[in-house]
C-alpha cells in the first residue's frame, strides 16, 4: 500500500508545466507585460496596428494565464475582448501571436437560501458571488418590495456559470423564486427573447418602469397646484423630478418617438407613444442624445435625452407626463398596472419550454 501511494505521488513532482495566473492591474501596460515576463519588445512591434489598439487597452483586472515549462515560457493567452485572446506562443525560440476565441465552459448550479439578515449577505454566503444579488433585484423590482421581505423568504435560484478556466465570467439566472408565507413569485428566463416570465406567461417586469431617472427628489406631484411661475391654480399633470442638469432620461416603455423639439412652456421634448393607448412626455430637457428621432422605435431604458432647464422652468428638473387614451394620468400610479403577457404561437413555446424546464429540475409549480 504505501508502495503505491509513493508510485502514484511521483508523476505530481516530476510534471515540468506549470500555469502562472496574472492580473492586469490598473499599472499593467503591454510593454510592462513583456518585459516583467522577460519576452522581447519586437512582439509588440510585430503586431498588427489593429491589435496594438487592442493590447494598449487590455481592461483593467483582466486574468493573463501563462504556460512554463521547466521554468522557460511557453504560451500565454491575453483576454482582449470578451470574445476574443491573444495568444503568444514560443516555439525553437520563436515567438508567434494569433487571435483565438476564448473558451467558455457553462456549468448549472442551484441555490436555495433563507433570508435571515438581508439578501445581498445571505445570498453571497451561500454563492460568493456578488453579482447575484443585482441581478435578482433587477428581475423582481416590479413584483417583490425588496425593502420589506418577510422573515423566512426563500430564494431559490438556477443559474450557469459561465467560466474561463476557473475563473467566473458571468452568470446567467435561469430560473428563480422568491416564496414567503403571503406570496410566491416564479421567474423562468424564455429562451426565445430573453426576458423573464412567471409560470402564467406574464412578463415579471412591468410596461412601465418606475420613474424615468434617477432622481433626488419630487418637487411636484401630479394633480392641482399653485403655479410657481403664472401664481394661478392650475392642473399640473404630470410628476417633476428634480436631479442634476444632464442626468440621463430614460424611456419608461417600448415605444415609437412621435415628437423631438421644442414645445411651448416644456422647452426641449420627446413624446413616445406606447401600446394600449400610451403616451409618455419628458419635458425640460437639456439636450438629446445623437440618434434620437421622430419614428425612432425605443426600449424601456433607452436614453431618450437629458435633464436640463428649458422652457418655462424654475430649476432643473424632468417634467414627465403620461397620457391614457388622450387623458393625462397620474405616472406614479400606473407602475404595475399593466403586464407584458406572451401570446399565440411565442406563448405556445414558452409553455412547452417551462413544462420541461420544470420537470428537468423537479420544479414543484402548478402550471397553466
Ligand atoms: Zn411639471
Amino acid at each position: 500500500m504505501k508502495k503505491l501511494l509513493l508510485f502514484l505521488l511521483i508523476p505530481v513532482f516530476i510534471l515540468a508545466y506549470r500555469i502562472d495566473i496574472q492580473k492586469w492591474n490598473k499599472f499593467s501596460t503591454f510593454y510592462g507585460f513583456l518585459k516583467q515576463n522577460s519576452l522581447p519588445y519586437s512582439i509588440y512591434y510585430n503586431l498588427p496596428a489593429k491589435l496594438k489598439r487592442y493590447v494598449r487597452n487590455i481592461a483593467k483586472n483582466e486574468t493573463i494565464f501563462i504556460l512554463r515549462e521547466n521554468n522557460n515560457f511557453k504560451e500565454a493567452l491575453i483576454p482582449i475582448n470578451s470574445q476574443k485572446q491573444l495568444q503568444i506562443i514560443k516555439n525553437n525560440n520563436k515567438y508567434f501571436t494569433k487571435i483565438i476565441p476564448i473558451i467558455y465552459n457553462t456549468e448549472e448550479k442551484e441555490v436555495k437560501v433563507t433570508i435571515n439578515s438581508y439578501l445581498s449577505y445571505d445570498l453571497y454566503k451561500a454563492t460568493h458571488l456578488s453579482i447575484l444579488t443585482n441581478k435578482i433585484i433587477n428581475i423582481f423590482n416590479d413584483r417583490v418590495n425588496f425593502r420589506t421581505l418577510p422573515k423566512g423568504t426563500t430564494i431559490s435560484i438556477i443559474y450557469d456559470e459561465k467560466k474561463r478556466f476557473s475563473e467566473i465570467r458571468n452568470v446567467k439566472i435561469v430560473f428563480a423564486q422568491i416564496k414567503n408565507r403571503f406570496y410566491s413569485v416564479n421567474a423562468f428566463l424564455n429562451p426565445i427573447d430573453n426576458r423573464y416570465y412567471d409560470e402564467k406567461g406574464r412578463s415579471l417586469r412591468g410596461m412601465f418602469l418606475k420613474a424615468p431617472l434617477r432622481y433626488t427628489r419630487i418637487s411636484s406631484p401630479f394633480g392641482m397646484r399653485f403655479h410657481p411661475i403664472l401664481h394661478k391654480w392650475r392642473m399640473h399633470d404630470g410628476v417633476d423630478f428634480v436631479n442634476k442638469i444632464g442626468t440621463p432620461i430614460h424611456s419608461v416603455a417600448d415605444g415609437k418617438i412621435i415628437y423631438k423639439g421644442w414645445i411651448r412652456g416644456y422647452g426641449r421634448s420627446v413624446e413616445i407613444r406606447h401600446k394600449n393607448g400610451y403616451m409618455t412626455l419628458y419635458a425640460h430637457l437639456h439636450g438629446w442624445p445623437r440618434g434620437i428621432y421622430v419614428g425612432k422605435w425605443v426600449k424601456q431604458g433607452t436614453v431618450i435625452g437629458y435633464l436640463g432647464n428649458s422652457g418655462l422652468s424654475t430649476g432643473p428638473h424632468l417634467h414627465f407626463g403620461v397620457m391614457h387614451n388622450g387623458k393625462w394620468v397620474n405616472p406614479l400610479k400606473l407602475k404595475n398596472n399593466v403586464k407584458i403577457t406572451l401570446y399565440g404561437k411565442k406563448r405556445r413555446r414558452f409553455f412547452a419550454y417551462i413544462k420541461q424546464f420544470t420537470k428537468e429540475n423537479n420544479i414543484n409549480i402548478a402550471l397553466k
